[in-house]
């Protein structure tokens, strides 16, 4: 029997092996972590993350062929297979801070596995990392060898979250790179082997180590580009009276751009689009290319732009002050059918009415209290000069409350701010919010989610990303 173990039980490494366990009976798999917690939450009925569709998953395979696990040298000792899936934030301090990526977990893994291995590994990276990672590993392993040969291959993930697994059940592609060595190419063959268990031959791809590894940061570059594009023109269409919507539509009816990731938006979130364009940039700039650095941190900068716009937007509409008003936040996970709050715009955009005195309500069907309260709180890196900025004083964390309950939420607010594209907020009773809040009621929609018509029709005011304005 093939074993499999992946370091690392995160959003990508507990999804990604789940699907392999349920879709080769024939392979063990073991997911470890240094997370006693997220280890225990794994085993438990109360998954560590939300992903629709995951749960029936774990059931299935859980104790059969999949195990979650603290035991990490155990199974790293008895796994033909290494997948490292450990999380690679941007550096905070020292050489390529606020840009670089941070491969402390990644090094460690590796030390740990040349520590523990007593016979031949093929160590899969699938966490997200710079370019030549690779080159960096073998060079670990090798010297810490013991007369054991690794082959390294880079095996990106490309699930969104909230999607995870859909994408994992029907990829549009799997990519895996490795050396051109025989040694190599048998190494890819072995990994080829276990996704052949469901994926089409046509859909997988082979590459040399540093394509493989560069298609991944490139990947979510041009998706993260595309948004800031529509933001961008979001706030041209609002300049001029055209509506984004529309345009977003004309353009995409082109085949050659489609229609897909079209939509204005507060500003895209989550743990991967920034920081792996500031990984690209980091690279860039390492390779003396600058120029092509700085247009990939234009996409960056219009994110920033547009979180702005939007609070300046709040404030200006709502008579320049917001001071002691309280405003309902509807959404704060970074985008639908997740939990995961990472880098979310709603940290940005709560940040800044915060700074203008706001008081906030904050609704999320899948995010606590806890989480929201680390978030306001954590320090923000500026990238462009990487100094720590101020956090959040202790004060203003006080503006805020949480509820699960979205007209507590909602009543008596001067204005609500819908910040995630939950599918439940196309459907609330806006009547009753309407009738609860303080007068002029505003709904400030950074999500094209609601009827804009409907809701002028029952007399909110109505802002939404890249549309005309209300008279
Ligand atoms: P995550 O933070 O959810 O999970 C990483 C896990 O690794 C954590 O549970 C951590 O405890 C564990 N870990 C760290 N060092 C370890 C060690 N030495 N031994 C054992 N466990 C260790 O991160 P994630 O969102 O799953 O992302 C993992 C990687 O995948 C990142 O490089 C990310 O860029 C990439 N990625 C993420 C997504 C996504 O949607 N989240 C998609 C594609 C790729």
């Amino acid at each position: 029997m093939v074993k499999i173990c992946c370091i690392g039980a995160g959003y990508v490494g507990g999804p990604t092996m789940a699907v392999i366990a349920l879709k080769c009976p024939s392979i063990e798999v073991a997911v470890v972590d240094i997370s006693v917690s997220r280890i225990s939450a794994w085993n438990s009925d109360q998954l560590p993350i939300y992903e629709p569709g995951l749960d029936e998953v774990v059931k299935q395979c859980r104790g059969k062929n999949l195990f979650f696990s603290t035991d990490i040298e155990k199974h790293v000792y008895e796994a033909d297979i290494i997948f490292v899936s450990v999380n690679t934030p941007t550096k905070t301090q020292g050489l390529g801070a606020g840009k670089a990526p941070d491969l402390t977990y990644w090094e460690s893994a590796a030390r740990m596995i040349a520590d523990v291995s007593k016979s031949n590994k093929i160590v899969v990276e699938k966490s997200t990392v710079p370019v030549k990672t690779a080159e960096a590993i073998e060079k670990i392993l090798r010297h810490n060898s013991k007369g054991i040969k690794y082959q390294i291959l880079s095996n990106p993930e490309f699930l969104a979250e909230g999607t995870a697994i859909q994408d994992l059940f029907n990829p549009d592609r799997v990519l895996i790179g490795g050396r051109e060595t025989p040694e190599g190419q048998m190494a890819i063959q072995a990994l080829k082997d276990v996704y052949a268990h469901w994926v089409p031959e046509d859909r997988i791809i082979t590459t040399n180590l540093w394509s493989a590894e560069l298609s991944k940061l490139a990947a979510n570059a041009f998706l993260a580009q595309r948004i800031s594009s529509v933001n961008a023109l979001s706030a041209l269409c609002e300049a001029t009276g055209a509506d984004v919507s529309q345009v977003s539509h004309a353009v995409g009816k082109d085949s050659r751009i489609g229609p897909k990731f079209l939509n204005a938006s507060v500003g895209f979130g989550g743990s991967c689009f920034q920081k792996d364009i500031l990984n690209l940039v980091y690279i860039c700039e390492c390779n003396g290319l600058p120029e092509v650095a700085n247009y990939w941190k234009q996409v960056i900068k219009v994110n920033d732009y547009q979180k702005n716009r939007f609070v300046n937007r709040v404030v200006s509409s709502m008579f320049n002050t917001v001071s002691g008003k309280k405003i309902a936040i509807l959404g704060f996970a970074f985008k639908k059918d997740t939990g995961d709050t990472r880098e979310t715009p709603a940290i940005d955009v709560c940040k800044g009415l915060l700074g203008d005195k706001a008081c906030l309500s904050i609704y999320d069907p899948q995010v606590t209290e806890d989480q929201i309260q680390r978030d306001l709180i954590m320090k923000k890196f500026d990238w462009d000069h990487p100094i720590h900025l101020q956090p959040m004083s202790p004060t203003a964390v006080k503006q805020v409350t949480v509820t699960w309950d979205v007209y507590e939420a909602t009543k008596d607010a001067h204005g609500l701010c819908i910040l995630t594209e939950w599918d439940e907020f196309k459907t609330l009773d806006y009547q009753r919010i309407f009738d609860n809040m303080q007068k002029p009621a505003f709904v400030f929609d950074g999500r094209s989610v609601v009827n804009v018509d409907k809701l002028r029709e029952i007399g909110f005011i109505v802002y939404s990303i890249g549309k005309p304005l209300d008279s």
